[in-house]
């Protein structure tokens, strides 16, 4: 064959993965990374992003379109159209950090220190010795809810959970495994160390009560009915000398909330789309503020009421039965510095583009949603035609590892359902990498999926 034969037959029949900024409008992709970053700089937690998206509903809804909250870490955003079922987008807005106990606060060799429980799959030592900030709320004995936001603003102090110094930790540390060498119960953050103006025994833990009594007028008590969460008080970066990659706290999964809540104000669509926001996903979507709640449920009952159909059994699991899912969740990035991990075939990579993944779980494609050929070929057509720029990936090696999304708990519902997202290097850390061109291409990949027959 000549040369010109193979090179078209190559083009032809092999399936290629490209890098997306050979071919991209720079300018566009970047504006559009600067929009996230004020977004994820500023929701930190489920309730934070809750009210953001609830507040930008008010100025960017069309005509018709309605949000239902759920205990105010759930957000459903819904624009009502044509045809049987919804296009729904659903991500989760929780992400991996550290939560206080319920009676945090003690005092040990004249340090006021916070115990902390962990919330989420964290690598432990990532979270010693940065700058880490408060937000909760606080409710108190009468019942009023405390906003509590500390660490963020330039003249807030931060917390640290304080490690041990390599000096002495020989023994302690350095020779046991990464998993045991840091005990959760270590995990304790400081609080205040100046003590009150007594000799008075624990003065230092008082002097903190003190101050916060003063600040929020609450009491050691007001602790047991409190959520609050310690979450990297860092703002997003850019990243390289070119500023291709953004690190930021939350990406997982927040990103994909970002993408979804843009795609639907910003789609020009005919059938019913739903961006769907849920808790809990990194503790495995338990409770009612989980995946696995009838939150969903909820949500359609209103979609029918306002199409004015009927509401028993049989129309609501013919709606279910005739929607189409995009579970929203990222992936993990294949890392240069950890190739080993990952099949290089069916890994994703960073610019890449958005992330198809037909089935998640571990090891023998346990714990998995697995999307039909069917389905996976209806989404690949809608992105193609789109020219949106997207990838497959698989998470890791068969034998690696693993890991789930929300999609087997919505597929439960009889819908078809697929995981897309963005892909990230460093996922659950502080400090986790995103793309930009991704984020873009992710948001593309909602809007044509929501805009699609
Ligand atoms: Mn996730
Ligand atoms: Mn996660």
């Amino acid at each position: 064959m000549k040369k010109e034969e193979i090179k078209e037959l190559k083009d032809k029949l092999i399936y290629e993965n490209k890098n997306g900024w050979l071919q991209a409008e720079r300018d566009t992709i970047f504006n559009f990374a600067e929009t996230y970053k004020q977004f994820i700089g500023k929701c930190k937690t489920e309730r934070e992003t809750v009210d953001f998206v609830r507040e930008e509903f008010k100025d960017r809804a069309k005509d018709g379109d309605f949000f239902v909250v759920n205990r105010g870490k759930c957000i459903a955003l819904v624009r009502l159209g044509e045809g049987d079922g919804m296009k729904l987008i659903a991500s989760h807005i929780d992400a991996p950090r550290i939560d206080l106990k319920q009676n945090p606060l003690f005092e040990d060799e004249e340090l006021a220190l916070l115990h902390t429980h962990y919330y989420g799959g964290i690598k432990k030592y990532q979270w010693f010795n940065i700058p880490l900030a408060l937000h909760g709320v606080i409710v108190k004995g009468n019942g009023d809810v405390i906003q509590v936001n500390i660490g963020e603003d330039e003249q807030d102090p931060v917390f640290v959970i304080p490690d041990l110094l390599p000096h002495l930790s020989h023994k302690i540390q350095d020779e046991k495994k990464v998993k045991e060498a840091l005990e959760a119960e270590k995990m304790n953050l400081i609080m205040g160390s100046t003590p009150l103006n007594s000799d008075e025994k624990e003065a230092v833990k008082l002097n903190v009560l003190k101050m916060l009594n003063e600040r929020y007028g609450i009491i050691e008590e007001d602790f047991i009915s409190a959520e609050i969460t310690v979450v990297p008080a860092m703002e997003p970066k850019d990243v390289g000398f070119d500023r291709g990659l953004i690190a930021a706290y939350g990406h997982d999964d927040r990103i994909c909330a970002f993408c979804s809540k843009e795609a639907f104000f910003e789609a020009d669509s005919k059938r019913t789309i739903v961006a769907l926001m849920v808790d809990k996903e990194e503790i495995g979507s338990d409770g009612n503020t989980g995946a696995k709640s009838r939150f969903l449920l909820d949500v359609v009952v209103e979609i029918l009421k306002r199409k004015g159909e009927s509401l028993d059994f049989i129309s609501v699991s013919e709606f279910l039965k005739k929607s189409e899912v995009l579970s929203a969740d990222v992936n993990g990035a294949l890392n240069p510095m950890y190739k080993e991990v990952h099949e290089k075939d069916n890994a994703s990579y960073l610019n890449h583009g958005v992330v198809l993944t037909k089935f998640t779980g571990h090891g023998g494609k346990y714990m998995a949603n697995d999307a039909s050929a069917e389905f996976v070929g209806k989404i690949r057509r809608i992105f193609n035609d789109a020219g949106v720029k997207w990838q497959i990936g698989e998470l890791g090696k068969v034998d690696e590892g693993g890991g789930g999304t929300i999609a087997k708990y919505l597929a439960a519902w009889n819908m078809d359902v697929v995981d897309c997202g963005p892909a990230l290097i460093s996922m659950h850390s502080p400090f986790e990498i995103a793309s930009k061109l991704d984020l873009f291409e992710t948001f593309k990949a909602y809007r044509a999926f929501y805009e699609s027959e």
